[in-house]
């Protein structure tokens, strides 16, 4: 007997009901790379056919009326000091299914900054996200008994939420007959672990038993990243090759040996980008637009920069570099090599912000070599965005980067990235190769050790390969036709979400 067509063919996986807690989300509250994910994944998570809510602090900084919340709940939220009402905001995600509650408790929320004011953090932050996430347990019984919803998994995002799994764990929030929520969750960078003085502890209203070295206490203080690795379900963070990083004492600041303890229940999800906003097509940053299909005004994006930076207009293969003036990023390892490079026929163009000595150091380069190297030190949305699209290439020598937009974008630009082999770039680039330009598999250069002899000779080798325009077209276009979009990522936490909750409970 013939089987039928549709035989052994998997049925619909039922719909996931999905939590999210972050402490800050695009368009509400910003600070980093973490908001445009949270505010990016609800999204495509609905719509992949999922409920989802998100929930995130109520700062004084989101102006409730343009985003429309509305008073939702009020809840007993249980602290160190005594029970305290706050009042749980609803509003909905910017074009989506998705609803957002928000943990509304001015004394903690209500002011000006996300965790800091004038470079310093708030001295009470301890205090501020444990009470955040004693909330969001108080907001699970409340969704259950209001409106009979219950998540399936809880995805937590970075160290302010760390005390979601902890609490899911430790608390019996759950009553009998009910299954505890699973929890996912989140790094999005290891060197913010959230530590405080071990007199903060008793404010995380958890027993001694779990102030010891195997949960929250690291060297004599509180580590609530740790409670938040050592007590969640699954864990992941923003690349593969950075979830293997950060089990190496070179990039897990202390928490290696944690990481590297529950390695079977840890994954990478690289990020997506905003593939509307960052669109050559489209972007209205620019001073002409180009495709994939059509790449003939990408020369006048880059005539329209060499101006716009104040350098000569002629055809010299063009770098360009957006980023933050830190350590991390590696920028020290193209100042020591830019003498080299200015040797040869090229334009450096930098936009970035941060570190002083970083900014001294590229003003001076600039003011050396001043029709070569175009420099503006401070946050430029649209010239960031004009960088993308007029350079050739993108250099990216970061010492870590847990996953990286900004070659991401360049990939989507036809600006053929060069970065070091670490986290998300080294996940997102394909390096070139005579062979994996042939297979049109290559979409950038690779270097491997953090030394500005191997960035040398890496943008040397781009520039052998840019006189070829066959081989570089290649490049241009693999790198634009891969799909950096946000609909790919939220698959792959789909995925991991439905790999949760398959699992045994340890
Ligand atoms: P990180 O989050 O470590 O800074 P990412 O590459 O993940 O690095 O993201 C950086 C984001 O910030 C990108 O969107 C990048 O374009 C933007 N950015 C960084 N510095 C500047 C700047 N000076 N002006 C405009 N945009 C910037």
């Amino acid at each position: 007997m013939r089987a039928s067509p549709n035989a052994g063919a998997p049925t619909d996986p039922k719909p996931l009901r999905l939590l999210l807690v972050s402490p800050e989300a695009v368009p509400f509250a910003k600070t980093g790379g973490l908001a445009d994910v949270a505010g990016a994944l609800p999204r495509e998570l609905a719509r992949l056919g999922h409920e989802v809510k998100l929930v995130i602090p109520r700062y004084g900084a989101i102006d409730g009326a343009v985003h429309g919340f509305k008073e939702w709940k009020r809840l007993k939220v249980s602290t160190f000091s005594g029970s305290v009402t706050t009042i749980i905001e609803q509003a909905s995600l910017p074009g989506t299914a998705a609803s957002v509650l928000a943990v509304r408790h001015d004394p903690y929320f209500g002011r000006d900054g996300l965790y800091q004011q004038a470079g310093v953090d708030y001295p009470d932050n301890l205090e501020r996200f444990a009470f955040f996430c004693r909330a969001v347990m108080e907001l699970l019984r409340a969704l259950r008994q209001v409106a009979g919803w219950v998540p399936d998994l809880i995805h937590a995002h970075d160290w302010q939420t760390a005390l979601c799994p902890v609490y899911l764990r430790t608390l019996s929030a759950a009553p009998v007959g009910i299954q505890r929520p699973r929890s996912l969750f989140t790094v999005h960078n290891l060197g913010y672990q959230g530590i405080f003085p071990a007199s903060d502890y008793p404010k995380c209203g958890l027993g001694p038993e779990l102030f010891t070295s195997r949960t929250l206490e690291f060297h004599g203080s509180v580590n609530l990243m740790k409670g938040g690795l050592v007590l969640a379900d699954f864990l992941s963070t923003v690349s593969p090759t950075y979830s293997r990083e950060i089990q190496t004492v070179e990039l897990g600041f202390g928490l290696d040996g944690v990481v590297a303890e529950r390695k079977d229940r840890l994954a990478g999800v690289v990020n997506g980008i905003d593939v509307e906003v960052w669109n050559p097509a489209t972007d209205s940053y620019l001073p002409v637009r180009y495709s994939a299909e059509d790449l003939a005004n990408k020369p006048a994006c880059k005539t329209a920069l060499q101006r716009e930076m104040k350098l000569p207009t002629v055809e010299v293969p063009l770098l360009g570099v957006v980023s933050r003036l830190v350590s991390q990023k590696g920028l020290d390892l193209l100042a020591d090599v830019v003498p080299e490079l200015m040797a040869l026929e090229v334009q450096l163009v930098l936009l970035g912000a941060g570190d002083p000595t970083y900014e001294a150091r590229f003003q001076s380069l600039q003011t050396r070599y001043p029709t070569k190297v175009g420099l503006r030190v401070g946050f430029d949305e649209g010239l960031a965005h004009r960088i993308e699209a007029g350079a050739d290439m993108f250099l990216m020598p970061s010492r870590y980067e847990p996953c990286g937009l900004n070659q991401l974008y360049s990939l989507r630009y036809g600006t053929v990235p060069i970065v070091r082999r670490t986290g998300g770039l080294a996940d997102t680039v394909v390096s070139y190769s005579p062979l994996a330009v042939k297979e049109g598999r290559a979409t950038g250069f690779i270097f491997g050790e953090a030394t500005s002899e191997a960035l040398l000779n890496t943008v040397l080798l781009a520039l052998r390969v840019y006189r070829d325009p066959e081989e570089w077209r290649s490049l241009v276009l693999a790198g634009m036709r891969t799909d950096v979009s946000w609909a790919r990522s939220a698959r792959a936490y789909e995925e991991l979400y439905r790999r949760v909750l398959a699992l045994e409970s340890k």
